[in-house]
């Protein structure tokens, strides 16, 4: 049935033959009822308004983003209906790079709006990378003192001479999770460690396995100076960080980084050496393992659970109970994990990165991603938690950007997320997002114009080459030798 929702609700019934003439925002009744699951809800429209039931307040706030977007598009004529509706997976995230722009509070609600309207619960705020630290830490407070700023940013076509800076406060952060608490949204703040830790060695440089000075880095990359796994004081730092960071976040999870950490430091440092033969480890990668075993043991005894990127797997040595989010490592491997109990959270590179332009990753593309690998029987689907949209900022500078880059593929996610796989079809999705997406433009936000969704092929290919020429520079090339 083409009616104008995103993402589509598993079940609803209407003949067309009654309206609603007045407001339905003013005219809505709640009733909990304890037989609906965590996020389920149903809606009513009849001559007395929307009824809606559900058992938790979760429940309600999908309801009535239900009702705003029929309201939108039926405002004063809103066929009565009956909806009856919960969501296909339980972890429905979308990520920020905060680090290599960063946002104000203001223009990260606007984003968090628009993806309270689309049903995501999960905001993954990547908060610390090699180009800025963006959280206040009590304890250490060169983390923003030194780490926050950039003298200069040289991501390609962004080249732009002026410093860069910027972090969030304790009280702006716990403003933050107050918002999305309201929508049902839980935040997900992410340390990265051992790698993309530049901005926090040039605070605190004993903490690397050389401690030499290195600055905030001002372009894209991947450093070999990360945090040593063999100094026990690196370990004292992290809990000591995490233990604020509790006191911040209410969420079930805190995401532990655990991607793109070269060991050629490592390989070099006594500290490292000696703790990887106590510890008995057959490498290098086993020692990342075991230190992220370490962060999520502390975690659990704060009530928490970890989630690392897939690198993390390579060790072999990761904790069942850490859940990682699959960006780019073969399906097999997750499928390993998932068929023994291990939790997956899926953002893939091809389809879910929303830095990448449309006419290298079309909505349609995005939109089509089966986040269930074709492996995996049936039985064990339920460890992929879900999906999760990531907008990296190396590219993008400020909100406008952000806008026209995660829309209108966000709502793809949201659909993927939501709706069950059979009751998805592109051409009725692409429709309805036709008419539900100007909804954003009252937020502030903009996206582009529907002719662009899916580039025809030589637009595309224009796209890309001109995407991947202006990623690379001087400087982005020499990153790779440090
Ligand atoms: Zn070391």
């Amino acid at each position: 049935m083409n009616i104008n929702l995103v993402p589509m609700p598993n079940e609803i019934y209407t003949d067309y033959k009654l309206f609603f003439r007045k407001s339905i925002m003013e005219n809505v009744s709640v009733e909990y009822d304890s037989k609906y699951s965590a996020e389920e809800y149903s809606i009513t429209i009849d001559e007395k308004g929307a009824k809606i039931k559900c058992s938790s307040k979760a429940g309600e706030n999908y309801a009535v983003q239900t009702l705003k977007q029929l309201e939108f598009s039926y405002a004063g004529n809103i066929p009565y209906l009956k909806i009856k509706d919960k969501p296909a997976f339980s972890y429905r995230g979308f990520m920020i790079d905060c680090s290599r722009h960063f946002f104000s509070v203001e223009e990260l609600k606007k984003i968090i709006d628009a993806a309270s309207l689309f049903k995501f619960n999960r905001f993954h705020w990547h908060l610390t990378d090699d180009q800025g630290w963006r959280m206040e830490i009590k304890k250490y407070p060169l983390l923003t003192e030194k780490g926050s700023k950039r003298e200069f940013s040289n991501f390609g076509r962004y080249f732009n001479k002026n410093s860069h800076e910027g972090f969030y406060t304790q009280s702006q952060m716990k403003e933050i999770v107050e918002y999305c608490r309201k929508k049902s949204i839980e935040v997900i703040p992410e340390i990265e460690m051992p790698g993309h830790t530049s901005a926090c060695l040039h605070a605190y440089p004993r903490l690397s396995c050389t401690a030499k000075e290195i600055p905030v880095r001002t372009h894209a990359g991947i450093f070999k100076d990360i945090l040593c796994a063999g100094k026990e004081e690196v370990y004292e730092f992290l809990f000591d960080i995490l233990e604020e960071i509790a006191l911040i976040f209410p969420s079930e999870y805190v995401h532990i980084g655990g991607d793109e950490a070269p060991k050629d430091r490592w390989m070099e440092c006594p500290h490292c050496k000696q703790k990887l033969e106590s510890l008995g480890l057959k490498d290098y990668e086993q020692l990342q393992g075991y230190m992220l075993n370490r962060i999520h043991e502390y975690l659990q005894k704060k009530g928490k659970k970890a989630i690392t990127w897939n690198e993390s797997l390579r060790g072999k040595n990761l904790e069942k109970g850490i859940t990682v989010q699959n960006w780019r490592e073969k399906n097999d491997e997750c499928s390993i994990r998932a068929s023994v109990g291990g939790k997956i959270v899926v953002s893939d590179f091809f389809h879910y990165y929303l830095d990448y332009p449309l006419g290298m990753t079309p909505l349609k593309k995005t939109y089509m991603y089966n986040p269930v690998p074709a492996v995996l029987p049936e039985s064990l689907r339920k460890n992929i938690l879900g999906v999760e949209a990531t907008i990296w900022t190396e590219f993008i500078e400020n909100i406008d950007n952000m806008s026209m880059m995660s829309f209108p593929r966000l709502a793809a996610v949201a659909e993927t997320g939501w709706t069950q796989k059979e009751d998805k079809s592109y051409i009725d999705f692409k429709h309805r997002l036709i008419q539900v997406l100007p909804m954003i433009k009252k937020i502030g936000l903009k996206y582009p114009d529907p002719s662009q969704w899916d580039p025809n092929f030589f637009k595309s290919i224009i796209q890309v080459l001109k995407f991947v020429n202006n990623m690379y520079n001087k400087e982005t090339l020499r990153a790779g030798k440090q």
